[in-house]
C-alpha cells in the first residue's frame, strides 16, 4: 500500500489538479479518491505510471513518514497574490522536501545555529537593519557573499527553481530555524535583494505574521538599509552626475543599478527628473538584465556538505537514493552545486564542518 500523502507530494510538486493527477495515473477521480482514503490499491499499471512520469522511486511513496510542509501561516511569500495555486503548492512541496534534506544534514554534520534574535517590536525596519548589521559585526561595511553572511549565522538558504517569476522567495522559522527560499531564475542582484527581505521578514514579522499591508514595504526598507547603509552611501556618492555613476558604483553594494537609484533618489540625491530618465533608460535594457552584473552568489554550506559526503562516498545520486528524493529536487534545491563543472570534486580549503558521525 503507497502511502497517499506521499502521492499528495508529487501531485502538488508537479502543479496537478486531483483530476489532472488521476488522468496521469490513468483512473477516474472517484478511483483516487479510494485510494485517498485507504480504501483501495492503486493498480500496477497506475503504478508504473506514477513511478514514470515523476521520477520519483517507489521507496518514496511507501514510506509511512509524514511530510512536514511549511506552515502557511507562518510564511512570507513575496508578492504572494499573484503566485497562482498550483506555483504556490509546488513551492511549498518544495520546501517540504527541504526539510527531509535538511534534517538529515543536520544528523550528520555540525551546521552553524541561529544566532537571530526578534526583540524588535518598536524598532523601525532600518534601525533594526542597523541594529543587526552591528550585532554580526559587520559595522557599515559592504557585505560581500551576502549569502554566505546568512549562512554563517544559521539561516538555511535553499533554491528554487519554480518556473515562475513570479515567485521571487519565501522564508520561515520552523522551530527556532530560519529558512529562506530563493528563486534563481532571478538577476544575482535581485536575488541577493530577495534574500534581505526575506530576511527583514525573518527578523521583523516574525511573530506579527507578514499579512498587514505594511509588510511588504517594511522588509524592502529593511533590505535597502541592510544592504546600503545610508552613511556610506552617502560617503561614497556625494553626488550624481549619470546614470553611469550608479551603474558603477552599484557594485560596492551587490544591488541592481535600478535598487540603488531608488534608494539615492529616496535620500534626495537624484532629481525627481533625473531619476525617471534613469528609470526608463534602465527599463529599455529589460528587467532580467543587469548593466555591469555582479557573478551569482551559491551556498558554501551545501557545497562544503556535499564534497565531503562525496568524499565519503556518496555522491549525491547516492544521497538521493537514500533519502528516496530524485537527484534533480535535490539538485534544485540545492544551487545546481553538484552539476557545477567545479564541485564537488574541488573542496574549499578546510571546510569548518565537522562530520557529527
Ligand atoms: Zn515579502
Amino acid at each position: 500500500m503507497l502511502n497517499p500523502e506521499r502521492l499528495e507530494l508529487v501531485r502538488l510538486r508537479h502543479g496537478l489538479t486531483k483530476i489532472g493527477f488521476a488522468n496521469e495515473l490513468g483512473v477516474d477521480r472517484k478511483t483516487l479518491q479510494r485510494f485517498e482514503k485507504g480504501d483501495y490499491d492503486l493498480p500496477t499499471a497506475s503504478v508504473d505510471k506514477l513511478l514514470a512520469f515523476s521520477g520519483y522511486p517507489e521507496e518514496f511513496f511507501e514510506d509511512k513518514t509524514s511530510l512536514e510542509y511549511p506552515n502557511p501561516n507562518g510564511v512570507s511569500f513575496r508578492s504572494l497574490r499573484s503566485l497562482t495555486a498550483s506555483s504556490r503548492n509546488s513551492a511549498m512541496a518544495a520546501g517540504a522536501l527541504a526539510f527531509v534534506l535538511d534534517d538529515f544534514i543536520t544528523s550528520e554534520y555540525s551546521v552553524p545555529r541561529s544566532n537571530l534574535t526578534t526583540e524588535v517590536k518598536s524598532v523601525s525596519p532600518a534601525k533594526a537593519a542597523l541594529s543587526l548589521r552591528a550585532d554580526w559585526g559587520i559595522g557599515l561595511r559592504p557585505i560581500g557573499n551576502f549569502l554566505n553572511l546568512l549562512e554563517q549565522h544559521g539561516i538555511r538558504v535553499f533554491s528554487l527553481t519554480e518556473g515562475t517569476r513570479h515567485l521571487d522567495a519565501y522564508s520561515l522559522w520552523r522551530n527556532d530555524k530560519p529558512y529562506i527560499f530563493l528563486n534563481t531564475l532571478k538577476t544575482a542582484e535581485r536575488s541577493r535583494f530577495d534574500a534581505a527581505h526575506e530576511l527583514g521578514h525573518l527578523l521583523l514579522h516574525r511573530h506579527t505574521g507578514s499579512s498587514h499591508a505594511s509588510a511588504e514595504s517594511e522588509a524592502d526598507t529593511f533590505a535597502s538599509a541592510f544592504l546600503m547603509p545610508k552613511e556610506d552611501l552617502l560617503a561614497e556618492i556625494p553626488r550624481v552626475r549619470s546614470l553611469h555613476d550608479i551603474i558603477h558604483k552599484k557594485r560596492r553594494w551587490g544591488v541592481s543599478a535600478a535598487a540603488l537609484a531608488y534608494t539615492l533618489h529616496k535620500m534626495g540625491r537624484i532629481t525627481d527628473w533625473h531619476y525617471r530618465s534613469y528609470c526608463i533608460s534602465l527599463a529599455k535594457n529589460g528587467r532580467d538584465k543587469e548593466p555591469n552584473p555582479m557573478e551569482r552568489e551559491s551556498s558554501q554550506i551545501w557545497e562544503k556538505v556535499l564534497t565531503d559526503l562525496w568524499k565519503r562516498g556518496i555522491p549525491l545520486a547516492r544521497l538521493a537514493s537514500k533519502l528516496h528524493i530524485p537527484e534533480r529536487e535535490l539538485n534544485s534545491l540545492l544551487f545546481g552545486i553538484a552539476t557545477k563543472e567545479s564541485a564537488p570534486e574541488s573542496a574549499r580549503v578546510n571546510p569548518p564542518l565537522r562530520a557529527v558521525k
